[in-house]
């Protein structure tokens, strides 16, 4: 490990979580689909988090973030992201009265942009990239005395978000194997500590898109590593991986397992038609990775993470054509 990693949150940490979100989340459904079941051969249970506030899980990790410690909550939040965490911070701030700022690089998705203006959240669009986002977003957090607030390496978010495999675990007690998108990772770390504390005869299975694969070749390598970043579900568009997530993998994962984009649009259709359900890209990655490797999970209860569902039209124009 090339990093120093914050501290690791532990099973105690998620357990204060969950009691802090009590109320401020939806306890999503877990739910079989017949159609999902034929088509895989597994049984399988889907985490319906596109169903949570916001569209995504992401707002687990804010929630708990601004409710647990005073400091950013009276500094104020920045980040960095175009895509569900800027959504998930804009909320969670919006909810505590903190301020926030949301830097993203020019010319951002319209649909997304407005949706963090509409949570309340100031909106500067600065740079060409989102490296010249992130840099302007650290200068500003500098300035402000604000407290910048990354997507991965951050224990307060992994704690957030593993309120979700606590929930599941409690849902679907009988599962197998439990498959989880990655991007920064924070999902599948999450996945990894609650499982090694309560079910630890659950397998974790992380997926990343083949176009983005940085989170999977550091954990394959164990080291962290950059990687080209062109998938087009955004939730897993992360071009480097991370200190804090990859360690709570590490030794934990059972394995991780690359599908392509296009497998992931054909996942998309099978959510829309077999369980009439909106996944956006990083949310049917999970059921891509099932889809694509029937042998490894046939015949076994399967949870799957349906992480996100802020799909726009062009992309479920694309899912529909897959
Ligand atoms: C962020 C995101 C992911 C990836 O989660 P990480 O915690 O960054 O690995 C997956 N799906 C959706 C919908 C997301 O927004």
């Amino acid at each position: 490990m090339t990093a120093a990693s914050p501290a690791a949150p532990t099973l105690r940490d998620v357990l204060a979580a969950q009691h802090r979100l009590a109320g401020q989340v939806v306890r999503t459904p877990a739910l079989s689909h017949r159609e999902l079941d034929d088509a895989t051969g597994a049984a399988v249970v889907v985490k319906h988090e596109n169903l949570q506030h916001t569209g995504a899980f992401k707002v687990r990790g804010a929630l708990n973030l601004l409710a647990a410690d005073d400091a950013p909550r009276r500094q104020g939040v920045v980040a960095y992201s175009t895509g569900n965490h800027a959504q998930a911070l804009a909320y969670a701030a919006a909810r505590a009265g903190t301020p926030c700022t949301i830097v993203m690089p020019e010319r951002p998705n319209p649909l997304k942009e407005r949706a963090v203006r509409g949570l309340g959240a100031e909106v500067l669009l600065h740079g060409a990239t989102f490296d010249d986002a992130r840099a302007h977003a650290q200068e500003l957090a500098a300035q402000r005395g604000a407290r910048l607030v990354g997507a991965a390496d951050e224990p307060l978010l992994v704690a957030g978000v593993a309120t979700a495999t606590l929930e599941l675990l409690q849902q679907a007690p009988d599962l197998d194997v439990l498959v989880v998108p990655v991007g920064g990772g924070s999902g599948a770390a999450a996945a990894c500590l609650v499982t090694a504390s309560l079910a630890p005869h659950v397998q974790v299975v992380a997926v990343q898109s083949a176009a983005s694969p940085a989170a999977h070749d550091s954990w394959r390598t164990g080291a962290l590593v950059e990687r080209p970043n062109r998938t087009r579900a955004e939730g897993l568009a992360v071009g480097r991986g991370f200190a804090l997530t990859q360690e709570l993998m590490r030794g934990r994962l059972d394995d991780f397992l690359l599908v392509t984009d296009d497998q992931i649009s054909a996942a998309q259709r099978l959510y829309l038609t077999g369980a009439r359900t909106v996944a956006e890209g990083a949310g049917a990655a999970a059921l891509a990775a099932v889809l694509a490797a029937p042998e490894r999970f046939a015949g076994r209860s399967v949870g799957v993470v349906c992480s996100g569902g802020n799909a726009g039209e062009e992309e479920l124009r694309r899912a529909l054509d897959a």
